[in-house]
């Protein structure tokens, strides 16, 4: 890519490969697994109809991402409020995450899309990454083409200057959050995301989108996207860092991004972008809802499109 064109970076911090950075993060394999185990056992315990508020809050994860969200909306999600410390406000100083997808390599699996729903628990219906299958090229000179989609963490993202709740920012790492504790769902960030990233998550009533799984990243993991992609098409690296590998491919070889013309500055690079899908990125998934509609299920995304007062059972919460 273009050096001139890549997204201004803050000024770094201590420099560090990002191997060494997520091997000092990650703490080894044992602390992810212990960590897997007590998020286990959390999970099976909040499926006990006695557990208690107080129970859980003595828990192991307590004060950990997500616990707000828990409390206020009942139901398991790793997501990050302002409430949730220095971390999952500001992010790691000195980094600049960035998501690269080589088309070359994505076979259209859709493992992806099932992995970020289990991680970060999306309804049915509705999705923070999605791979539309679609036709290009002109008969008889046609192929498949997919096309993984989600939230570009623009460098200058327009959801954020239009959210009327101070609900949602950017953090010095670049990752573009929701505090769902703020948010009441007015729809204003999912009208203005000129890469129809976001949604009205029909459970919680607020706006949502992929955090590039920031729960997982400031854990020292990889998104769930990433670490689950067969193909090895989706990469995470830190654009800031000369040495990472994701970082240098951006800077060496021809990468796009979706939508150029926006000004947003996506960071989602992608290899092998068709010219055609460029400007015109397949939207969200309808294929799925029809055929949920026809088999006799409710899509609560299609009933709450374009009822942004479906939030008002929320009250809005500023401050
Ligand atoms: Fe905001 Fe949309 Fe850019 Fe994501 S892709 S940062 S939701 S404008």
């Amino acid at each position: 890519m273009d050096q001139a064109n890549l997204p201004a970076t803050p000024d770094r911090a201590e420099p560090s490969s990002r191997r060494t950075f997520f091997r000092k993060l990650a703490g080894g394999a044992a602390v992810t697994a212990a960590a897997a185990a007590t998020v286990t056992a959390a999970r099976a315990q909040t499926k006990t109809e006695s557990q208690t508020l107080p129970a859980r809050q003595n828990s192991a994860r307590a004060r950990q991402a997500g616990t707000d969200f828990y409390e206020y909306h009942g139901r398991e999600a790793f997501a990050y409020t302002k409430k949730d410390g220095n971390l999952a406000v500001d992010g790691y100083a000195g980094k600049r995450w960035v998501m690269l997808i080589d088309l070359r390599k994505c076979v259209g699996c859709q493992s992806c899309t099932a992995a970020c729903k289990f991680e970060n628990n999306i309804p049915e219906g509705s999705f923070r990454t999605w791979v539309p299958d679609v036709e290009i090229g002109t008969y008889p000179e046609t192929r498949r083409a997919f096309l993984p989609r989600l939230c570009n963490h623009c460098e200058r993202p327009s959801c954020i200057e239009v959210c009327p709740a101070d609900a949602t920012w950017q953090r010095t790492d670049g990752i573009v959050e929701i505090d769902y504790d703020k948010c009441w769902g007015c729809g204003a960030c999912v009208n203005a995301c000129p890469y129809d990233a976001r949604f009205i998550n029909p459970v919680t009533k607020t706006a949502d989108k992929c955090n590039f799984c920031a729960q997982r990243v400031d854990q020292g993991l990889l998104p769930a996207c990433v670490e689950t992609c067969i193909g090895g098409a989706r990469q995470f690296g830190d654009l800031n860092d000369a040495a990472d590998p994701v970082a240098r491919q951006i800077k060496s070889e021809a990468v796009q991004v979706l939508k150029p013309g926006t000004g947003n500055q996506p960071r989602v690079f992608y290899i092998a972008l068709p010219d055609q899908l460029q400007n015109n990125p397949p939207g969200r998934p309808t294929l799925w809802s029809k055929l949920f509609a026809e088999a006799g299920f409710k899509n609560p995304e299609s009933e709450t499109a374009g009822e942004w007062n479906t939030a008002s059972a929320k009250e809005p919460v500023h401050g």
